[in-house]
């Protein structure tokens, strides 16, 4: 993109509303506007990064054998007063009526309508386990809306489902979505760590949250050292081989973990090699076996041809409080720093001389080998306010073209997480860029 003629905003000032460091950094960088409380639209840069955070989760799911599909935002009250949740819900439910007066809501959550759909279609022990998710925006009437993206009203979320015919079933797919979790937490590149949570009102009897760690997180968080160094990838745990599931559930649960509620004092002191940190919750796990299923008559024939009500569990991830949760994980007082895998753009191209044609052309050169896939500084500022606004989007390259180093075919290659700076040729840089 050439930001000449973008739409990312970037502010010198903070704003006044802001908090914590992610959501000033979020304004500041232009990543988003608020429209309403709690509510907000994505501009350019902000989209990106959210649909790079998306394709991460949803590449870890499909590995992890679930399929998408996309359910609406709007629901019908009579699914609710089915499982019982319409009243039970409260006020952070957003209740609509249409032009019939019927009742509708806009989703919170989905455990009633993928129950309803695998109602429709779905009879025997033969078609199950399976595993459903979507990637949808739910709105939630927070009373305090705030930070920003991180408790908005309306908000992306991963949100998946699981049927199986047992509990034996029900816990292998747990432990999957559990390692699917682990797995995109590290792809992010932030440290996640799994504690043992309460059930909440969506009930049942194992649950777990994934807080990740940041120095500004809302709870305080203590656990074991050991969590730091396993590897989540497909080199050390294959996610269809439950002796795997094991082993990692294993390392798991045998690990210390707990947010302050549930801290131990005597448990925490046999802990060998003792952490202690502030989190953000990004993901939450339930196995709440047939709740749903039995309440709203969810029932398939099992072997013998008595029928069962499938287990269930739901697994959600909060796909946007995880922009802001990223940006409290890695930020310095100059800006944003992304990590590679999540950066709206891998690069920005700075010139520093608009109008010189040796800059101009070295400017162009590089920008068409990124395929457009760059962001381009090609406005008349000065350099100095391009090398800021460079530091506060915190793209992970800087490539700095100068009207010397051109004439001489060279750029400066700036790395923004190391501050580490290198004169080279554009081949180089590009080399490098591309890792
Ligand atoms: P919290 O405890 O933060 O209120 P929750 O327990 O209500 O969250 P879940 O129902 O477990 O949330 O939803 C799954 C995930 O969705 C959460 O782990 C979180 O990452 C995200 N999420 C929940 N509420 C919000 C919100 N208001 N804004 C942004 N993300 C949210
Ligand atoms: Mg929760």
């Amino acid at each position: 993109m050439r930001l000449s003629h973008s739409l990312l905003p970037t502010l010198k000032e903070t704003p006044a509303e802001a908090q914590i460091a992610s959501h000033r950094l979020m304004l500041r960088a232009g990543l988003v506007r608020q429209t309403a409380a709690g509510i907000y639209a994505w501009l350019p840069a902000g989209l990106r990064v959210l649909r790079r955070i998306e394709a991460i989760v949803r590449e870890e799911q499909d590995a992890a054998g679930a399929q998408e599909v996309l359910m609406p935002t709007i629901q019908s009250a009579d699914l609710w007063r089915q499982s019982g949740r319409y009243d039970a819900y409260g006020p952070e439910m957003l209740r609509l009526k249409d032009r019939h007066e019927r009742d509708l809501l806009y989703g919170p959550t989905n455990e009633e309508m993928i129950t309803d759909l695998m109602r429709q279609s779905v009879k025997s022990y033969r078609e199950l386990p399976q595993i459903l998710y979507h990637i949808q925006w739910k709105f939630r009437d927070e009373v305090r809306p705030r930070f920003g993206v991180m408790r908005g009203r309306e908000f992306l979320m991963k949100d998946a489902y699981s049927f199986d015919l047992d509990r034996a079933g029900a816990v292998v797919s747990y432990r999957k979505m559990m390692l699917a979790y682990m797995r995109t937490f590290q792809r992010l590149g932030v440290q996640a760590i799994p504690m043992v949570a309460d059930t909440g009102p969506i009930g049942g009897d194992l649950s777990h949250e994934f807080i990740i760690l940041a120095p500004t997180g809302e709870s305080q968080v203590y656990y074991d050292a050991a969590f730091e160094t396993i590897d989540y990838s497909s080199d050390n745990f294959s996610i269809m081989s439950e002796p795997d599931l094991e082993r990692f559930w294993t390392q798991m649960t045998t690990h210390y973990a707990a947010t302050d509620d549930k801290h131990d004092a005597e448990a925490w002191q046999h802990v060998a090699e003792k952490r202690e940190g502030r989190g953000i919750e990004v993901g939450h796990i339930f196995y709440f076996g047939t709740k749903y299923s039995k309440a709203m008559g969810l029932a398939v024939a099992g072997r013998d041809g008595v029928s069962v009500a499938p287990e269930m569990g739901s697994y959600g991830v909060g796909v946007s409080r995880l922009v802001g949760a990223l940006i409290e994980a890695h930020h310095d007082e100059a800006g944003i720093i992304w990590p590679d895998s999540v950066a709206p753009f891998p690069a920005v191209i700075l010139n520093l001389k608009v109008g010189d044609a040796a800059c101009d052309a070295m400017c162009e050169d590089l920008y068409a080998r990124f395929n457009g896939d760059a962001l381009y500084d090609d406005r008349g500022e000065r350099a100095g306010a391009k090398f800021a606004d460079a530091d506060l989007m915190g793209h992970p390259w800087q490539i700095v073209v100068g009207p010397r180093g051109a004439a001489a075919g060279k750029v400066e290659l700036k790395r923004r997480a190391t501050g580490e700076k290198v004169e080279c040729s554009v081949d180089d840089a590009m080399a490098k860029v591309r890792g």
